[in-house]
């Protein structure tokens, strides 16, 4: 690692409650603020003083290359396992599929554990040992709980995962695999999140739940950053995202604010956000549609792509205030069909796509249908995590070669 020891330690002027503006400080450890999250606020103009667009290309590739627009700045504090860049793949054949010239998918799926999770977990970790935390506890549908259990142990900290019982099993693995203390509950994230809630005092962990610290955003927000500077800070027209807590959306919808404060933004446009959900699990759809800013919970909340399984998000309004500023929409697609979207993706690019993302295809083709999205426009789609992760979502018996038969060739020939 090149010597990123630099002055001054952060450009991080403080927090900020995304409800009601209350400043708090920045130099020790925070959760929520009347029950909702955080801002992490940056003193933009010494950054833009300090550092050029340009002077980027000289640094080390990966998502603390954005180091004065993260917390940490010094590389001795960072824990790491090698945060990107992930590729923007351009998809001709799954554009010319769904009646679109332009579209490209950004493959988070090439990350750390499998999944853009990596991003959040790296800069929740490294902020949580800067503290002094020297044991973590998370409820985790998926992806999360691998994610903390890693970095966690990159950081020799030790790590509590509490999952729905029928949790991926790759995500159960993963945790265990990595040291994690890791239970299994009859329940939903929500009851996974409660227990870690009760615990806190008897256990003295801290809660790395999802938007419940300021700094998983940050991680996140890199996503953002790195597409800037992927698309030469012309951002595109759109960006399909995923939706569970909404973190990433919320991340990349700030990287593109504080960009276009420090004026590296090409043109100064900013992409319309679509949050795709399940129809299995859609309170921020729903929410959007009935006009509303905060969504209600949302009962029997159930759907193959796990990380959308998330009844009632902290940062709901969060994510509804994105997507309205930027004049894009939330909606959901038919849980049914998921993995056929899923693999359609796979199929025709070969990207190990998850059916989160295969849910942003289905969002795909109803926005063309609607006109909504033009065949012209430059379409960016999160693939969040690697297809290989999912075991159960694809059920399928291969045909049988029985050697002790001549081989039938005619049931190999397509
Ligand atoms: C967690 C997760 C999501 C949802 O991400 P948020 O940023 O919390 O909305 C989507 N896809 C995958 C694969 C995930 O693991």
């Amino acid at each position: 690692m090149p010597d990123l020891s630099t002055s001054p330690e952060t450009f991080v002027t403080h927090l900020e409650s995304a409800l009601d503006g209350t400043r708090l400080p920045a130099d020790s450890l925070q959760t929520l603020h009347r029950d909702r999250p955080l801002w992490v606020r940056y003193d933009l103009e010494a950054i833009r003083g300090s550092c050029t667009r340009d002077q980027l290309r000289d640094r080390p590739p990966g998502m603390w290359r954005y180091r004065e627009l993260l917390p940490p700045r010094s590389s001795d504090s960072i824990i790491s396992l090698g945060e990107g860049p992930s590729p923007l793949i351009r998809c001709p054949r799954l554009g010319a599929q769904l009646g679109l010239r332009d579209l490209w998918i950004k493959d988070e799926g090439q990350l750390p554990t499998g999944s853009f999770k990596s991003r959040g977990m790296a800069m929740a970790i490294t902020m949580a040992q800067r503290f002094g935390v020297q044991r973590v506890a998370l409820p985790s549908a998926g992806n999360a709980g691998g994610a903390a259990a890693a970095y966690a142990a990159r950081a020799g900290m030790e790590c509590f995962v509490f999952m729905p019982e029928d949790t991926p099993i790759v995500n159960q693995y993963e945790a265990v695999l990595a040291g994690a203390h890791t239970f299994r509950v009859n329940g939903l994230i929500n009851d996974c999140g409660r227990i870690v809630r009760e615990g806190q005092e008897r256990m003295q962990w801290f809660d790395l739940s999802t938007l419940k610290e300021p700094y998983r955003i940050e991680g996140k927000k890199t996503m953002g950053l790195e597409l800037a500077e992927q698309c030469d800070w012309q951002l595109p027209d759109v960006i399909l995202y995923p939706t569970g807590g909404g973190t990433g959306l919320i991340g990349m919808w700030k990287a593109f604010a504080e960009l276009g404060a420090l004026g590296w933004l090409e043109g100064n446009t900013r992409p319309r956000m679509i949050s795709v959900q399940s129809d299995g699990c859609a309170p921020i759809a729903r929410a959007f549609q009935a006009g509303e800013r905060f969504a209600e919970p949302f009962a029997g909340a159930e759907t193959i792509a796990r990380g959308l399984r998330v009844p009632a998000a902290v940062g709901d309004f969060m994510i509804l205030d994105a997507v309205r500023e930027s004049g894009g929409c939330a909606l959901a697609v038919e849980e049914a069909r998921i993995t056929d979207w899923m693999r359609q993706a796979v199929t025709a690019e070969g990207i190990s796509v998850c059916p989160e993302t295969g849910a942003c295809i289905g969002a795909l083709e109803q926005l063309i249908a609607d006109g909504q999205v033009g065949p012209d426009e430059r379409v960016v789609v999160f693939n969040t995590g690697a297809a290989q992760k999912y075991v159960e979502a694809i059920t399928t018996t291969l045909p049988h070669i029985d050697l002790s038969q001549e081989i039938a060739w005619n049931d190999i020939e397509p």
